[in-house]
């Protein structure tokens, strides 16, 4: 495989971008002179972002519409909302509704859309804890179907499609045009930002029981409206931020104070910053500069949701996982800290596809390794393959029956249907196959891809046409 440009590729404003190298269909990019042969498919010919031949790719930066509706009126709501086109990202969305003293719930890497695989997968963010998941807070959809129908979606109409693709997933169900979600007034936001150090202790093992103790105020910080953002790596504990929306610099304070009061029993060496935001955007241009933010998309990826009662009764367990995983210094753990349940939005349980184990956990943990982009490609494709079969099942086997949150996961994960989806499965399948019975719309770990198989070349077969 030739070696990537990664400032070519890692331009979001291009259609021709990808996020992983993984993927880049390497015998051909738009780069490659017009008088190579390809090993796989042809040359690109088309401006669209797609790294396969014949598939097709759908540019939506154009779609960036965003309107406010003071009162809109649904089944279970009446109130503030937004209507969202397909290709605003969170800076935009951000910054309009702050201009209008609002909050949208977005994700932290301003870049990332919000009304595509975002909402489709779930989509977590600084109000996770407080207001819900931002599936949790969508009114209504339009999608096109893989008929050709432009459809409404909410839950009066086509409400067997609303609920599969709010949680089921992006890229499987149909083409997502615009999302109307409740919108609510903005409010300070109270942060913290915590590192700790292994270098800086005297013994290794007081860093371990330091990262112990702050998994042990996660529930406590949840239970608040806290969402804690942090880096794990053998070295190193960043939380940045813990963020808690609605909160005073006074009140964070006052939620932090048994952390350093134990660490400081301990002598144990930390440093602590708490801070007070006037808003939303401004808390998020804090920590990601504004408009594009600096957070990188991990590589190689794989992930768990460690379940709440697990982490209040086998807490040990987690660390230890952790501990083993990060011994491999090519791994580092992102921690995203929050409370999912369906209370926070008002959502009737079961009201869309989010998985269960979501709802009853209190951490994701995303494992991730960086891409070298000057090492040949089997030697990237084997830190995947250690995700697959070491990292992952470490955090496997303390969380028996616990899932992964599918946009922050590992797309060799065995078992996906389990682990990304749960006990929805079987009924998101027969949506897919009631909306999309000719399996137009593929992706590797969605809803029905068993309908596809890929071949040892790569392309994509039938699965029946293969004797599946
Ligand atoms: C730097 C970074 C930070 C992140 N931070 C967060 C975070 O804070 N919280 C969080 O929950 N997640 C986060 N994520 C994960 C993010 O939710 C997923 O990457 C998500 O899939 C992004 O959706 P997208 O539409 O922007 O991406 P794409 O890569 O364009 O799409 C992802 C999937 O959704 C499908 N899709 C996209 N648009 C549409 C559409 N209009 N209609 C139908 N299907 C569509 C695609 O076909 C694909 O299958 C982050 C990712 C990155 C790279």
């Amino acid at each position: 495989m030739m070696p990537l440009n990664v400032q070519l590729w890692k331009r979001f404003p291009s259609p021709s971008s990808i996020l992983l190298p993984y993927f880049q269909e390497g015998s051909c990019t738009p780069y490659t002179p017009g008088n190579e042969t390809c090993a796989l498919g042809n040359q690109v010919s088309y401006a669209i972002n797609s790294t396969g031949k014949g598939a097709l790719g759908l540019w939506t930066h154009n779609l960036k519409s965003i309107d406010f509706i003071t009162q809109y009126q649904g089944l279970n709501y009446s109130g503030s909302a937004v209507r969202l086109g397909a290709g605003v990202q969170a800076f935009e969305a951000y910054a309009a509704a702050s201009a209008a003293g609002l909050i949208i719930l977005g994700g932290w890497c301003p870049t990332v859309g919000i009304t595509g695989g975002f909402v489709a997968g779930g989509g977590h963010g600084p109000l996770t804890s407080t207001l819900g998941l931002a599936a949790d807070n969508v009114l209504e959809m339009e999608v096109v179907t893989a008929d050709g129908q432009l459809r409404t979606l909410s839950p009066t109409e086509n409400s067997d499609l609303f609920w599969a693709i709010r949680g089921g997933g992006g890229g499987t169900f149909g083409v997502t045009i615009s999302v109307t979600a409740k919108v609510f007034p903005d409010r300070r936001i109270g942060a913290a930002n915590f590192q700790l150090l292994a270098s800086a202790q005297t013994e290794e093992e007081a860093f371990w029981d330091a990262v112990d103790e702050f998994h042990s105020q996660l529930p406590t910080w949840v239970d608040q409206g806290g969402f804690a953002a942090f880096i794990l790596t053998q070295q190193l504990l960043y939380a940045r931020p813990l963020t808690f929306p609605g909160k005073s610099q006074a009140d964070v304070e006052q939620l932090l104070a048994p952390l350093s009061d134990w660490l400081d029993a301990r002598n144990i060496t930390y440093s602590l910053t708490i801070t007070e935001a006037s808003g939303l955007l401004q808390h998020v241009g804090s920590v990601e500069p504004l408009p594009y933010g600096e957070d990188a998309a991990g590589q190689v990826t794989g992930g768990r949701f460690i379940p709440r009662q697990t982490l209040e009764n086998n807490r040990d367990s987690v660390l230890s996982a952790a501990r083993s995983i990060l011994q491999d210094p090519d791994f580092r753990i992102l921690g995203t800290g929050m409370k999912a349940t369906t209370d926070l939005s008002g959502l009737p349980a079961g009201d869309n596809a989010i998985p269960p184990a979501w709802r009853e956990a209190i951490l994701g943990y995303e494992i991730t390794a960086g891409w070298n982009y000057t090492a040949p490609f089997a030697e990237n494709a084997l830190l995947q393959q250690r995700m697959t079969t070491e990292a992952v099942p470490a955090l496997e086997q303390v969380t028996p029956g616990s899932g992964a949150y599918l946009n922050e996961a590992n797309f060799q994960q065995p078992d996906w249907q389990h682990a990304f989806y749960g006990s929805n499965y079987a009924r998101l399948l027969q949506i897919k196959q009631k909306y999309d019975p000719e399996s137009l719309f593929y992706a590797a770990t969605a809803v029905g891809s068993e309908a596809w198989e890929v071949a040892d070349d790569g392309r994509l077969c039938r699965a029946q046409r293969r004797g599946y």
